[in-house]
């Protein structure tokens, strides 16, 4: 009898290693692990009969145990800009944002580490949404294989539209620490999707000892969401500052560049919120801050989401603080922004999930309802 989909490991989630000791593991040599993979996150291919180089037997075998399963597309949105948006649905009716952003001859795939987030920071719309779950790392991957799919097969050359990932789609990548871990082995191995380590960035609002972990376990860019020069401002923006003050947080910043020791930066993320945190003494503050941390800046004005509270500075008052750290030295870029037309900008990953998020939690309140006769609670009290 064959298994049932429930039962059967779905090998988009597996690193190299992993893959290979699933086909030890049902009697098969391991270099076939090579030949799915390349299928799998190449081909973009989801069906064991379309895997030429697999004899019939073998096929017939996996089909049986395992299967090929990337979350469904529920809208894939094009903004006039190049910049393309999916919202994928995963197996609970929860859903997630994806973008891709064109540029020259990169192509930058923002992925989403978890369904909403639990950090709440004030200027954030995920942050709002509340922390629903962790993404496996399936449905991490899934976004690449996705993305990667909608493109079609790539050339001959192996020339692919994904060139750059960033983990700044939505949630806290290190608090959903292995499964983001085992996605960024897939994403950087050749036989993934082959992004280079410097061309793969996890972004973190600061999650101090995981980002010690991080260090030991994969080398990848690193950018910090630091969004104030002081602790009492920032414990106001990102609330995890009360827990993971800025001492630590630099202390942690310095010990990424002396133990990769080449002359790669941290990145620092600054939103730029009106009257917030954009004035003059906050620039001085942010270059005494940074001082001995080896950086780079990256200015992110605010985009604006309803009832946020914040503005968005104009353009002069961005260019000044901008100007104010290169005098300093610092490298200091202004992020523009993309795909507003399609709510694909930061922290903007949200508004169409919301809706369906809040539908798939009643949907899933009124089958438990049918089941154990429960009243039915506010489905959006917690949120
Ligand atoms: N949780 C991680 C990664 C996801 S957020 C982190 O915080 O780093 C990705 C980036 O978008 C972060 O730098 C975040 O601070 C920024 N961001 C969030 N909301 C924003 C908004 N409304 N406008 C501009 N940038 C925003
Ligand atoms: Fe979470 Fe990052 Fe948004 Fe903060 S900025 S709430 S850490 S997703």
């Amino acid at each position: 009898m064959s298994a049932s989909t429930a039962e059967k490991i779905n090998l988009l989630g597996l690193n190299r290693v992993q893959l290979e000791d699933f086909f030890e593991s049902i009697g098969e040599k391991r270099f076939r692990a090579h030949q799915v993979m390349k299928w799998i996150h190449f081909f973009g291919v989801d069906n064991f009969e379309d895997m030429s180089n697999l004899g019939k037997a073998l096929r017939t075998k996996l089909a049986d145990v395992a299967e090929i399963r990337g979350p469904d597309v529920e809208l894939e949105s094009f903004s006039q800009d190049g910049t393309r948006k999916w919202v994928v649905r995963l197996d609970n009716g929860n859903c997630v944002e994806t973008v891709f952003i064109p540029d020259g001859d990169r192509g930058t795939l923002c992925v989403s580490s978890q369904v909403g987030c639990a950090l709440d920071c004030s200027f954030c719309s995920t942050g709002k949404q509340g922390f629903q779950r962790d993404l496996t790392v399936a449905e991490i991957v899934g976004q690449c294989w996705v993305a990667h799919k909608s493109f079609g097969v790539p050339d001959n050359k192996g020339h692919r539209h994904v060139t750059n990932i960033v983990m700044m789609g939505m949630g806290e990548p290190l608090l959903n620490f292995e499964n983001v871990i085992t996605a960024m082995e897939i994403m950087k191995d050749d036989l993934g999707y082959g992004v280079a380590k410097k061309r793969l960035t996890l972004s973190t609002s600061g999650i101090v000892p995981q980002m010690y972990e991080l260090y030991d376990r994969i080398d990848v860019a690193l950018a910090v969401s630091l969004h104030a020069p002081n602790d009492e401002l920032r414990d106001e923006l990102v609330p995890v500052n009360r827990k993971y003050p800025l001492k630590d947080l630099i202390a942690a910043c310095q010990e990424y560049v002396r133990k990769f020791n080449d002359s790669r930066r941290v990145t620092m993320e600054y939103v730029l919120l009106e009257g917030v945190n954009d004035k003059f003494e906050h620039a001085e503050e942010l270059i005494e801050l940074l001082k001995d941390v080896p950086s780079k800046i990256n200015l992110i004005p605010f985009n604006p989401f309803p009832n946020s509270g914040y503005r968005r500075p104009n353009g002069l008052r961005t260019r000044a603080f901008q100007e104010r750290l290169q005098q300093a030295g610092f490298v200091t870029t202004v992020r523009t922004t993309r795909g507003d037309d399609i709510d694909a900008a930061c922290g903007q990953l949200v508004g169409q999930v919301q809706d369906r998020t809040r539908r798939a939690a009643q949907w899933q309140q009124k089958v438990q309802q049918k089941q154990n006769k429960i009243p039915l609670h506010d489905a959006s009290a917690n949120r």
